[in-house]
C-alpha cells in the first residue's frame, strides 16, 4: 500500500491530452523522482524474478524506460517491442484493432530463444490492444509467456480481460488501478 501511494502520488493527470475527454496519466514525475522510479523497479523486478523470467519485453516507448532498468536488475536480457518499421532486423509483425484504425508491432524473432519466459512490462494498460499483440509476438516467436507487468491499469477500461485470454493462465499485475 505504501509503494502504491507513493508511486500515485508521482503520476500527473492531463487534461485532455492527446484529445479531448481523455485524462492522460503522465509518469514523467515518476521518472524524475529516483526514490519513485527506484521502489518501481525493484517491484518489477522482484515480479520478474518470482516468475521466472528469462528476458523482459518493454513496449514502445514508455515501456523501454520500465522495463531496461528492470532488465539489469533482475539480471535478464531486455528486447524490444516496437512501432511497425522502426526495427532493422528480420521481425515478426503483429497487427491490432484501435479505436479508429488499427497499428502494428514488431520484435526481431532472434531475439529470443525457444527456452525463454517472457514477461512483458508497460507503463499503462488502456484498452489492453498493445499488450495483447506483444503477447502473440511472444507466442509466434516460440519463447513462452511468463507474465505481464503494468505500471497502471485504466480499470474503467476493458483491458484486463482482453489481455487474460493472451496470457492463457501466466501471471498479470497492475502496481496500481484507477
Ligand atoms: P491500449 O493498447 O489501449 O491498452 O493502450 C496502451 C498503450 O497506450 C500503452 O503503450 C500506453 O503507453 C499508452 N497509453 C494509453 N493511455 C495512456 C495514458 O493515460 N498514459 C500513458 N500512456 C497511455
Amino acid at each position: 500500500a505504501a509503494l502504491a501511494e507513493l508511486l500515485l502520488s508521482r503520476i500527473r493527470e492531463v487534461p485532455d491530452h492527446p484529445q479531448p475527454g481523455v485524462r492522460f496519466k503522465d509518469i514523467t514525475p515518476l521518472l524524475a523522482d529516483p526514490a519513485a522510479f527506484t521502489a518501481l523497479t525493484d517491484a518489477l523486478a522482484a515480479f520478474c524474478s518470482e516468475h521466472g523470467a528469462t528476458k523482459v519485453v518493454g513496449l514502445e516507448a514508455r515501456g523501454f524506460i520500465l522495463a531496461a532498468p528492470v532488465a539489469v536488475r533482475a539480471g535478464v536480457g531486455f528486447v524490444p517491442v516496437r512501432k511497425a518499421g522502426k526495427l532493422p532486423g528480420a521481425t515478426l509483425s503483429q497487427s491490432y484493432e484501435l479505436e479508429y484504425g488499427s497499428a502494428e508491432m514488431e520484435i526481431h524473432a532472434e531475439d529470443l530463444a525457444a527456452g525463454d519466459r517472457v514477461l512483458v512490462i508497460d507503463d499503462v494498460l488502456a484498452t489492453g490492444g498493445t499488450a495483447e499483440a506483444a503477447l502473440r509476438l511472444i507466442r509466434r516467436s516460440g519463447a513462452r509467456v511468463a507474465g505481464l507487468a503494468v505500471l497502471m491499469e485504466l480499470g474503467f477500461l476493458p483491458g484486463r480481460e482482453r489481455v487474460l485470454p493472451a496470457l492463457d493462465g501466466a501471471p498479470y499485475q497492475a502496481l496500481l488501478t484507477v
